[in-house]
């Protein structure tokens, strides 16, 4: 079948598509246009300290509204993405715009706080990637240490070699590594470790049954051990009651996401919340 390409290769819109497919390929072809006419923006979640409920830092996450769609998820539109160098296109975009914002934040008298993205697989192999996250924290003069870089599991098992520079490139500019998802890959621990990783976010399926099922609580109490002991941050995702946080508190995992403290929001609403400081935990 026709698959999307990059720059130099062309699409056949062919009778024999299923309507899956061609949903896809007319989807891939919004999305490109999407980029070039603002319907692309970015909303910010905070990341929260479980033990004083201070707001210590956020994840930008891309939000498109397509004209006829309305909201399509990351989770869709993504992966079409990545299938060709869109996804470059995209997370140069996403890197601008959230160095942009910051220093707007800052302008604004708001406290810089740490910021990550997400960086695909892709993206990550391309040389250009260290020069634009280079560039945008030097035209923004943002702290380096402040920006983070959130990759997957998948970006560590495929083509390491060539990852791991463009990762000690990086460390290098002096920006925070994080391995998102984590826990619900299939590499081995000690591969995914000899890259000295800042932080480890654990997957929000990890985080679901806490702390009921026995299994998982134990997972995460390891993890906390293991990544005091190699100086790695711990973040979980997807916090979304009490009883999750409550034991996440009492097995001092750094850091929490989720719902019970905040949606992504707006970067106005982001803003509200960093002078706040502290979030109230959400009635749920
Ligand atoms: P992720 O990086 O693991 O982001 C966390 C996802 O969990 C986000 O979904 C967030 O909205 C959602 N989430 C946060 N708290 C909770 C909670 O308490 N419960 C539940 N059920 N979900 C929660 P979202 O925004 O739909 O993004 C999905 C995925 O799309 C992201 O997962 C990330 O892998 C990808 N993505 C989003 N933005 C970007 C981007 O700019 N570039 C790239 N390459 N990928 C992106
Ligand atoms: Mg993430
Ligand atoms: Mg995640
Ligand atoms: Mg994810």
């Amino acid at each position: 079948h026709a698959k999307n390409g990059g720059k130099n290769t062309f699409k056949v819109y062919c009778s024999t598509m299923t309507t899956e497919s061609k949903h896809r390929y007319s989807l891939e072809k919004d999305l490109r246009n999407a980029l070039q006419t603002n319907q692309l923006f970015i909303e910010y979640q905070p990341k929260v300290s479980p033990e004083t409920q201070l707001l210590t830092g956020g994840e930008a996450l891309l939000r498109w509204k397509h004209p006829k769609l309305g909201r399509v998820s990351p989770g869709e539109f993504i992966p079409l993405a990545e299938e060709s160098d869109l996804i470059c296109h995209i997370g140069d975009w996403v890197i601008e715009n959230v160095c942009r914002q910051m220093q707007k934040w800052e302008s604004e008298g708001l406290p810089l706080i740490p910021i990550s993205v997400n960086i695909s697989a892709l993206h990550l192999t391309k040389v250009d990637l260290i020069t634009k996250v280079k560039q945008a924290l030097t035209h923004y003069h943002i702290p380096p240490y402040l920006f983070e870089i959130e990759i997957t599991e998948t970006s560590l098992i495929q083509s390491s070699e060539l990852i791991f520079s463009r990762l000690e490139s990086l460390k290098q500019l002096g920006v925070r590594i994080s391995l998102d998802d984590f826990g619900v890959g299939y590499s081995s621990l000690t591969h995914l470790l000899k890259f000295k990783l800042d932080a480890l976010k654990i997957d929000k399926s990890l985080i679901a049954n806490l702390p009921q099922k026995k299994e998982d609580s134990i997972i995460i109490s390891t993890l906390v051990r293991m990544a005091k002991g190699l100086g790695i941050s711990l973040v979980a995702e997807g916090v979304e009651t009490t009883a999750q946080l409550e034991y996440l508190k009492q097995e001092e995992c750094h850091f929490v996401q989720g719902y019970l403290f905040s949606q992504p929001v707006s970067p106005l609403n982001f803003s509200r919340l960093v002078k706040k400081g502290i979030l109230p935990v959400q009635a749920h």
